[in-house]
């Protein structure tokens, strides 16, 4: 049976083959025919006459053989598409001036069988011309699309003729606008119906200025449909993943504004416009009522491809540095495909085109060798690189390799350049980040290192700056931290402008201890020291912290070797002292060092904001001024008070005058009586100066006699004194003492006795009568030399008293030494003694002391009849004070004496 049927099957090919073989194709006769014939031979086989049947099949074979050199014909049965590429036959058209008719009228010898898958042509200036027949051989007639799979030819003119009369004839082409197209597809696409054993004759003219190539399919409408949905869907992603990459890196190029991405954005995009261009999409979607766009953009894309991916592998591989000549050539590729850019706009299509792609092969393979060059150089993200144009022009290759037949047209190989194309943008901006992440974790460690610097710096800095404010032997605030502070009261937001004051703390043993105990001891008896004013109430007392930190306050400062100081917010001179006698009593307890007590001397000066001074400067000078003044006072503090001050403009003034004075005989002697508390009679008189200045009225003898001490005037003025004194001596009938204060300066001088002397002689006054008053202090000053003197003096026959008696540091041990003749009492004990037990005990006890050395005692500072009448009790020798009498002018003395007379 399965012979019948095979045989059967024969004659069928056999008669549809020649039924076919006129050019106009079947006709309704030749179907009747054929199925005639067909009947025909179908009963001689049957009926056992095969070898007639045979017969008769061959003859008509042979009838139709001359008909084979006819159109080739082109079955079509039940697939879902065929691809037409190496069924057709085609003729060129060198002179493109031939029509249908024209074409229709050559001989088939023209026509040559195309054989290859694809049919292509490269560039050419000829017009093509293709020719196949469609036969749908399945029984039903059906929906066909003729597609030819290339959106950039130009020009297609098709015609479709059936039995000789044309059903379709479109003329159409990338240069036509879209909308001319008979199905609006980004390709080409001709709808026709086959119907069952009804040949369609397709003539195709292509002329392009592009690439001359014709990827031809004939499809099954509905199959052609699911298939374009998939590769729509394939290509969706594929431009969305450019889209992706192009976004996400331009984002990144205008945050970072680094060159390499910009190029790769360019790159992205101009591979984008041209896969989409070729594709078809941007004619359609884009520009489709401009062909004119459409040409320019595809002209555009590739020299911009090829510009952009030259500058991209210069900057990102960083060739500049590593390989400056393949820098230079890159930028001179990209310059070339600059001109082939702006050429675009100027030169016809297809110069332009073949410049272009003429260029781009040597470009591409530059590019493909400086990835793997920069690699061997070892640039890590050159590996990327060298990837990523590696798929890209896998990619091409491929889908070269599978459009001239050489690899089957698989759906990879059908979309090899897209995936090339993806890998590359995928991997070139892999390779972007990876460089981004290897830069900022570069930059992110440069930062650490700074930073570290940095902290190291200001460690160092800290360390100096502490060094710069504190003192090295007990880290305590220094002169620079106290000026600060003192600046942020005087000008800074604190509480300023509310009075305060400084108080300066001086250790004036410390430096005999120094000497004694040596540096390294004293140093730790500093720190000892700075421990107890560490340990001192500041804040009960109103002090201000110096400095301040998280974890504790300063509230002295370590100025210099001796001398402490710390701020008060505390002014008025109630205040101050009783400040001061609360720090001295904590201070002033000895410090025990290696079994010793030692008494440091401390004494304190303080000066007050505004009062004593607006600045710094001259706050701080002040409250020098008071510790040096309060050193030489008993209760071992002062307040700052222009009187004590060697510096003050008024002492300035007073420097100059005084010489003045001296020599104009400006200066007045006062006298005061001494007399016996017993009897009431006179004794003496001491001499005491008096300075009545013309501009600034009476000035205190202590004040201008220390400053006389300062500027060497205490000769002359001690001289003057004693010429004067002996002078009115004379003067006083009768046989009283004569009392002269000299200072510690004159008892330094070599011819001081000398002059006394020759003064003594002059006046002829008895050195008898003559009574020198000098203090403990001013003997202690130079002691060997000041005995010598005053022992000179007894030696004449002058008296000797100690002035100020028991407010000295020193003891009787030296008293004992010289030659003394009385002791004054000082004054401040007897003011009061009436009142002031310890006063009345101190009186008695030197009063017997004095007795027991066979001194005389004077009292000083006698202010009332009780305290006279208790030196009268005390048995004490002598007294003066203003109960007695005033220091008084020499007539004034004259007129006393002349009373006491009197009333005596
Ligand atoms: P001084 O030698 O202790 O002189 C006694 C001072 O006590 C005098 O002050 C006198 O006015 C004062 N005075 C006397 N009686 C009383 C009293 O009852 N109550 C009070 N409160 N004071 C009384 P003056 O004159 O101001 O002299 C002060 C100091 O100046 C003297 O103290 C003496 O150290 C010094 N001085 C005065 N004249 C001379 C001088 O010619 N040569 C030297 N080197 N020093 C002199
Ligand atoms: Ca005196
Ligand atoms: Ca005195």
């Amino acid at each position: 049976m399965s012979d019948v049927l095979g045989t059967l099957y024969l004659y069928n090919r056999l008669l549809l083959f020649t039924c076919l073989r006129g050019q106009g194709g079947v006709n309704r006769l030749d179907l009747e025919g054929f199925i005639i014939v067909r009947v025909v031979l179908s009963s001689l086989h049957f009926f056992g006459c095969r070898p007639l049947a045979g017969f008769v099949a061959l003859c008509l074979c042979l009838i139709a053989w001359p008909a084979f050199g006819d159109i080739a014909s082109i079955e079509f049965n039940k697939q879902d598409s065929i691809g037409l590429g190496a069924r057709l036959e085609y003729l060129e058209d060198v002179e493109n001036n031939l029509d249908l008719e024209a074409v229709r009228q050559r001989p088939d010898k023209v026509w040559t069988p195309h054989r290859a898958e694809t049919p292509n042509f490269g560039y050419s200036d000829s017009a093509y011309w293709f020719r196949f027949r469609l036969v749908n051989t399945d029984l039903k007639a059906f929906d066909a699309i003729l597609a030819i799979h290339y959106p950039l030819l130009d020009h297609i003119e098709v015609y479709m003729l059936e039995q000789g009369q044309r059903i379709v004839e479109e003329v159409t082409g990338d240069t036509y606008p879209f909308q001319q197209r008979p199905l609006r597809h980004r390709e080409f696409l001709f709808p026709v119906t086959l119907h069952w054993n009804t040949p369609v004759d397709v003539y195709i003219k292509v002329k392009t200025a592009g690439s001359m190539q014709l990827p031809i399919t004939l499809w099954r409408a509905d199959s052609f449909s699911l298939i374009d949905q998939d590769e729509q869907f394939v290509k969706a992603l594929y431009y969305g993943m450019l889209l992706l990459l192009i976004v996400y890196n331009l984002f990144l190029f205008l945050s970072i504004r680094e060159r390499p991405y910009f190029y790769y954005v360019g790159l992205a995009s101009s591979v984008l416009v041209l896969m989409a261009g070729a594709h078809g999409y941007m004619f359609q979607y884009v520009y489709p009522g401009s062909p004119q766009l459409q040409q320019l953009m595809m002209l555009l894309a590739v020299p911009s491809t090829m510009l952009f991916a030259s500058l991209f592998a210069a900057f990102f591989l960083r060739l500049k540095e590593t390989a400056p000549y393949l820098y230079v050539t890159l930028n001179v590729v990209a310059l070339m495909f600059l001109f082939c850019i702006v050429g675009a706009f100027f030169l016809p299509y297809d110069t332009s085109t073949r410049i272009s792609v003429f260029l781009a092969i040597p470009a591409s393979l530059i590019i493909m060798a400086v990835g793997p060059y920069a690699w061997v150089k070892g640039q890590t993200s050159a590996r990327y690189f060298t990837v990523a144009w590696f798929f890209l022009l896998l990619g091409i290759f491929v889908g070269a390799a599978s459009k001239f037949g050489f690899l089957p047209r698989t759906a990879f190989t059908e979309y090899s350049i897209s995936w090339g194309s993806t890998i590359e943008a995928l991997l070139l901006s892999f390779a972007l980040a990876d460089r981004f992440n290897s830069e900022r974790s570069a930059r992110y460690k440069a930062q650490r290192e700074q930073l570290k610097a940095i902290d190291a710096r200001k460690q160092a800095e800290q360390k100096l700056y502490h060094q710069a404010t504190h003192q090295p032997v007990d880290g305590m605030p220094n002169m620079v931290l106290f000026q600060q502070c003192l600046h942020l009261l005087l000008h800074g937001d604190g509480p300023r402008k509310h009075a305060f004051s400084i108080v300066f703390i001086h250790l004036e043993r410390l430096p005999e201890i120094s000497k004694t105990l040596g540096h390294a001891n004293a140093d730790i008896i500093l720190s000892l020291f700075s421990r107890r004013l560490n340990g001192f109430d500041a804040e009960g007392h109103n002090l201000l912290p110096i400095e301040e930190d998280s974890s504790r306050q300063q509230h002295f400062a370590h100025l210099e070797g001796v001398i402490y100081a710390c701020v008060a917010q505390v002014s008025g001179a109630n205040d101050l002292n009783a400040l001061a006698a609360v720090l001295l009593e904590h201070l002033s307890q000895a410090v025990e060092f290696n079994g010793m007590e030692l008494d440091l001397g401390v004494a304190i000066g303080m000066a007050s904001f505004p009062e004593h001074g607006r600045d710094i400067a001259t706050l701080i000078r002040h409250a020098r001024v008071a510790v040096d003044h309060a050193s030489k006072r008993s209760h071992g503090f002062a307040l700052y008070h222009d009187d004590i001050n060697p510096y003050s403009a008024r002492r300035l003034t007073l420097m100059g005058e005084l010489n003045k004075a001296i020599q104009d005989d400006a200066l007045n002697l006062y006298y005061q009586p001494v007399i016996s508390p017993g009897s009431g009679q006179l004794i003496g008189v001491e001499a005491l100066l008096r300075w009545n200045h013309p501009g600034l009225g009476f000035i205190p003898p202590d004040e201008f006699i220390s400053l006389a001490e300062k500027t060497g005037l205490m000769r002359a003025l001690s001289h003057w004194v004693l010429q004067r004194s002996l002078r009115d001596h004379g003067d006083i009938q009768g046989n009283y003492f004569i009392s002269v204060n000299i200072s510690a300066v004159n008892l330094q001088e070599v011819d001081f006795v000398a002059r006394a002397q020759k003064l003594l002689a002059e006046q002829h006054i008895p050195a008898e009568r003559v009574v020198f008053e000098v203090t403990e202090t001013a003997v202690m000053q130079e002691p060997e030399q000041a005995i010598a003197c005053l022992e000179k003096l007894a030696a004449l026959g002058a008296k000797i008293a100690i002035d100020d008696f028991g407010t000295g540091h020193s003891s009787l041990a030296y008293i004992r030494e010289l030659p003394v003749y009385e002791v004054k009492v000082d004054r401040s004990f007897v003011i009061n003694m009436d009142q002031n037990e310890n006063d009345q005990t101190i009186v008695r006890a030197a009063i017997n002391l004095c007795h027991d050395l066979n001194y005389k005692v004077v009292a000083e500072g006698v202010e009332n009849e009780a305290a006279l009448n208790m030196l009268r009790d005390l048995h004490c020798d002598l007294a003066q004070g203003y109960h007695i009498a005033r220091p008084m002018p020499l007539d004034d003395l004259k007129v006393w004496m002349q009373q006491l007379a009197n009333t005596g």
